[in-house]
């Protein structure tokens, strides 16, 4: 008995904690050479190894990961996957390697073996003996390395250098075996804690940071330090007895110098070199800031800016895990923008608070607290981004909790997200990769913390820290330390933020409000108001829910433990209850908290906003308001004008929710006939339902409509599918399918141009694809359908004696466009349509020569109605459609037609960020159509064969609220036939001034 309790005690401490755990023992000593004009760092090494694991060993493997950075590499051809080549084009010298020469094991030559060949950053050796547990051996190599001048993390430019995985570097053995791993785009690295004896041998004047600290020699700091009054700290003793020799640094050749460093416990070794670096020092209790920035960051770097941010770093990550267990932190501005972090080194691309912070805590989580970065990258991602949001938090910024949670919850209602854990690359692509691994899985942390509180969740952090430092941690070890401090079943929570994407609704069921003195039982609690609520859970994501009983003088809140489908709450109040509502804190990742909220008195607005929370406002036309937590219904007066109704008066109400659900429309509009000889006065509508909640489904829209508008009605059902694999690139699909019935009523208000005296119902389905690439997009659409058209008098009788009740109408079209370099671009729109029986369809289902059918006009009241303001008898509209011949009559139509349009645009300005001008261009065009068989046109009592027009035109793009649009004006100088052109007078030659003007692009 006695003696297991001493042999306990003898064991290490890790694995007194852990049984289970171990990790290998490695130590390297590096020398390497840099010449600078070939940018390759020549090396030897030695690698001393210990098996500390229980297993004995047949093999050793090496990662090789700047062979990633050239053709042929997984990692290029995974970029070309994507369209993006940045290695695979790569020349020499301008791609990176990192060769093996001689390589020796135990004494004796080893030949390397490619288990991922071609791709050589994975390198393996069949040990000439088995290292049985608890045995060491000792590795020794040469090897050439080469950084990239396309930068990735590592990188190089001229005379800098940043040095990130350059060495031939151990790859980790753990319980799962040889994590042997080629380096993909998505993922990062893995690495066994180890010791490093680094000697340099550089140019004289380089000046360089790395991981560790500098024993001998000199790194270059004192004479680009710009605060030179400040010394600077070397902490050449910091390792004590343990430090190297400095016989290392001795001996450098005429114009060269030889710089030793040593670091322990991390688990790779960064370097950066410069030799117009500028050096500023500061530190944090014991822990040295070492910053180097480069020649103009003087403002921005400069001043103690980014050491004062270093150190306002370590000052937030130490009270919140614990004490850094390094030396010191170096903070480069690298070559590459964005940051990378290393141990004891962050290479980042400015010097922004945020940025540091985040690349800092990684020195926290993924450089001491050790995880698996291509396996469970939300580990040190999804962690590092919680801390950064936290540390905003604390310092007075408005929390970006809002913005986080409800871009995942957009992208997980279209079923676009993939589960945080998950082998990198294995994500679909590099976007669900990053979205995955950053920010879902900082909602994960930020689940937690709301499931176990503020304080919990810190005295999590710091247990985690404190127990797993210098460890490799896993999602077992995360959950292991959380379940204990804050004793919860943590099991839901971790399963389904890690390794699902359920959608989460809580909703208010029945609602039960007891008054003290009644009978009661049991007997009720010292306050005069009982609130029992009933918590429905109506998605599979299951999380605590708060549920609050605002009553009128005070507030009642309790947490449902959120498990159960339904779930019974009890709220004491001392006032009488006026509301329940879930969720008041929008924390859960409720999708739908519409029904999140239930009034309990009766009150008469009610009876016009009927859901409870509802925020009415006033519409002002070009922003519709949407919100996270609540129905939102803005009200907006309309008035317009056209020659029956004359001047018309309405009102307008739309709904939405989350930008895509419940986006309803009312509209009721009272024409006065004011302004006009003989004016129509009536009432008219239009009432909306757009995606209702009740049917909500990925990807999928639904429409359903009844209108009664000046002169027309009708009503319409549609869906529509839209399926994309890849949220930045490949193809996006639609489909749809709609229903269409409209019935002309009033001729008054209709252009006889435009509409032949029946009704018709028609049916069509539509596909259509687009697609970008680089400087392209390419879009088609295809719709084929049929209908039928009637009168009063029944199907065949319509007025007309060669009109056909039946018809089939199908369209086709195809646009292109592209960049052409400079300011130019082009684009080209094939179209065919055709509708017609056995003679051409009704009028309003024709195909028109100049643009849009007249039902694609119904619902803008500027252009559906004779005389409306866009379509007076001076004013020349041109609504996109149909065969775009812009400079003809915008009535004339026939039963098919075949047409080009072709467009080059040169811009005139550009201004990202303006409102009024975003972009001016001038364009050029031309358009042809050819009709192919059709009936006589009453303007020319002729048949069409073929028109055609070419002129110049302007368009100017704008932005008012969060509505775009272009005002284009076109000047179609060329018609060929003249009498069908638009604004014609007798006598016009093909050659006349004429213009055309609209609100929407040519195509
Ligand atoms: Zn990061």
């Amino acid at each position: 008995m006695i003696a297991l309790v001493l042999l306990a005690l003898q064991q290490p401490a890790d694995q007194r904690d852990h049984p289970s755990y171990w990790q290998q023992e490695v130590a390297y000593t590096i020398t390497a050479r840099l010449d600078e004009p070939s940018g390759v760092l020549s090396g030897a090494e030695q690698i001393h190894y210990r098996n500390r694991s229980p297993d004995t060993l047949s093999s050793f493997a090496l990662h090789l990961y700047l062979n990633a950075f050239r053709p042929g590499s997984r990692w290029a051809d995974a970029d070309s996957v994507e369209g993006n080549r940045r290695f695979n084009d790569l020349r020499d010298p301008d791609y990176a390697f990192n060769h093996v020469h001689q390589v020796r094991i135990m004494g004796l030559a080893v030949e390397p073996i490619y288990p991922f060949a071609p791709d050589s950053t994975v390198v393996r050796f069949a040990l000439p003996r088995a290292l049985l547990p608890g045995d060491s051996m000792t590795v020794e190599l040469d090897w050439d390395a080469r950084p990239s001048t396309v930068p990735r993390r590592q990188g190089r430019e001229g005379r800098r250098f940043d040095f990130a995985q350059w060495y031939p570097k151990v790859v980790v053995y753990d319980r799962y075996g040889w994590e042997e791993h080629p380096l993909y785009p998505a993922g990062e690295f893995y690495g066994e804690f180890a010791s490093f004896i680094v000697d340099l041998d550089v140019p004289q004047d380089q000046v360089i940071g790395a991981t560790g600290v500098a024993v001998c020699g000199d790194p270059g700091w004192e004479r680009a330090n710009q605060n030179p009054s400040r010394p600077v700290e070397y902490q050449r003793d910091y390792y004590g007895s343990r430090t190297p020799s400095s016989d290392g640094c001795a001996g450098a050749a005429p114009g060269r110098k030889r710089v030793r460093w040593y670091a322990e416990d991390v688990h790779h070794f960064a370097m950066s070199l410069n030799p117009g670096y500028r050096y500023e020092g500061g530190h944090f209790g014991d822990v040295a800031v070492h910053v180097l920035y480069q020649p103009g960051d003087e403002a921005k770097w400069g001043k103690g800016v980014a050491v004062d941010r270093t150190q306002k770093a370590l000052a937030w990550l130490d009270q919140l895990y614990g004490k850094f267990d390094w030396p010191q932190i170096t903070n480069v501005h690298r070559i590459e923008g964005g940051g990378t972090e290393f141990p004891m080194m962050i290479m980042d691309g400015s010097a922004d608070q945020g940025l540091i912070v985040h690349e800092l805590g990684h020195n926290y989580t993924m450089g001491m607290l050790a995880n698996n970065e291509w396996r469970e990258g939300w580990l040190d991602e999804g962690f590092t981004s919680f801390q950064t949001t936290w540390f905003w938090e604390v310092m007075g910024r408005p929390s970006t909790y809002p913005g986080t949670e409800a871009q995942i919850l957009a992208l997980d209602l279209d079923r676009q997200t993939e589960p945080p854990s998950q082998v990198a690359e294995t994500y679909k692509d590099f976007t669900s990769y990053q979205i995955a691994i950053y920010t879902r899985a900082e909602l994960f942390f930020h689940q937690l913390r709301y499931v176990v509180g503020d304080e919990t969740m810190h005295r999590i952090l710091q247990a985690f820290y404190e127990r797993w430092k210098l460890k490799h941690v896993d999602e077992a070890a995360l959950r292991a330390v959380a379940e204990e401090v804050s004793h919860r079943d943590l099991s839901g929570l971790f399963a389904q933020w890690l390794h699902g994407t359920e959608l989460y609704d809580y909703a208010v069921g029945r609602v039960k409000v007891i008054r003290k003195g009644r009978k009661s039982f049991p007997p009720l609690p010292p306050s005069e108001w009982l609130t029992r609520v009933e918590v429905l859970r109506k998605s599979p994501g299951r999380i605590p829910v708060d549920v609050a009983v605002i009553a009128e003088d005070d507030t009642a809140v309790v947490r449902a433990g959120g498990e159960a489908e339904r779930e019974w709450v009890e709220l004491p109040t001392r006032s009488r209850p006026v509301e329940v509502v879930l969720d008041p804190e929008v924390r859960t990742h409720d999708w739908n908290m519409v029904n999140n909220r239930k009034a309990l008195r009766f009150s008469l607005a009610r009876l016009f906003i009927p859901v409870p929370g509802t925020d009415v406002y006033f519409h002002r036309y070009f922003s519709t308001r949407s919100r996270r937590d609540r129905l939102t219904t803005g009200l907006q007066p309309t008035v317009w004008y056209n020659d029956a109704g004359g001047i018309t008066l309405g009102y307008r109400q739309r709904d939405d929710y989350l930008g895509r659900f419940a986006q309803n429309v009312g509209l009721v509009t009272l024409s006065t006939g004011w302004g006009t000889d003989n004016g129509v006065t009536d009432v008219n509508g239009l009432f909306r339902i757009r995606n209702p909640l009740l049917l909500q489904a990925a990807n999928l829209s639904e429409t359903f409509e009844w209108f009664y508008l000046e002169g027309r009605y009708g009503l319409t059902a549609s869906v529509e599918k839209t399926s994309q694999e890849h949220l930045t690139f490949g193809p996006i699909w639609t489909r749809s399918l709609t229903l269409q019935w409209v019935h002309p009523d009033d001729f008054r208000y209709l252009d006889r141009g435009y509409y032949d005296d029946v009704g018709t119902v028609e049916l069509q389905a539509s596909t259509g694809v687009s697609l970008r690439t680089g400087r392209s997009s390419l879009s088609l659409r295809f719709s084929t359908g049929g209908g039928l058209a009637y009168n009063r008098a029944g199907l065949a009788a319509s007025g007309r004696s060669d009109l056909d009740p039946f018809y089939y109408r199908g369209t086709f079209e195809a646009i292109g466009r592209r960049q052409l370099g400079g300011r130019w671009s082009g684009g080209a729109r094939l179209f065919a349509g055709v509708a017609t029986g056995n003679n051409d369809a009704a009028k309003q289902r024709q195909i028109y020569f100049q643009g849009a059918d007249p039902l694609t006009q119904l619902s803008n009241p500027f252009l559906r109605s004779r005389g409306a303001l866009l379509v007076g008898e001076d004013f020349h509209y041109q609504a996109p459609g149909g065969a775009g011949v812009r400079g003809i009559d915008s009535r004339v139509s026939t039963g098919a037609i075949v047409a080009l349009n072709l467009e080059l645009t040169r811009a005139l300005l550009t201004r990202a960020n303006a409102k009024l001008f975003n972009r001016a261009s001038l364009a050029a065009f031309g358009d042809l159509a050819q009709a192919i068989g059709g009936s006589a046109q009453p303007l020319t009592g002729d048949r069409i064969r073929f028109v055609a027009d070419a002129g110049v035109g302007l368009r100017i793009e704008h932005r008012i609220g969060d509505t775009r649009f272009v005002t284009r004006l076109d000047l179609p100088v060329y018609v060929s036939r003249p009498e069908l052109g638009q604004d014609r007078s007798a006598g016009d030659d093909p050659f006349e001034f004429r213009w055309v003007f609209s609100f929407q692009p040519e195509f």
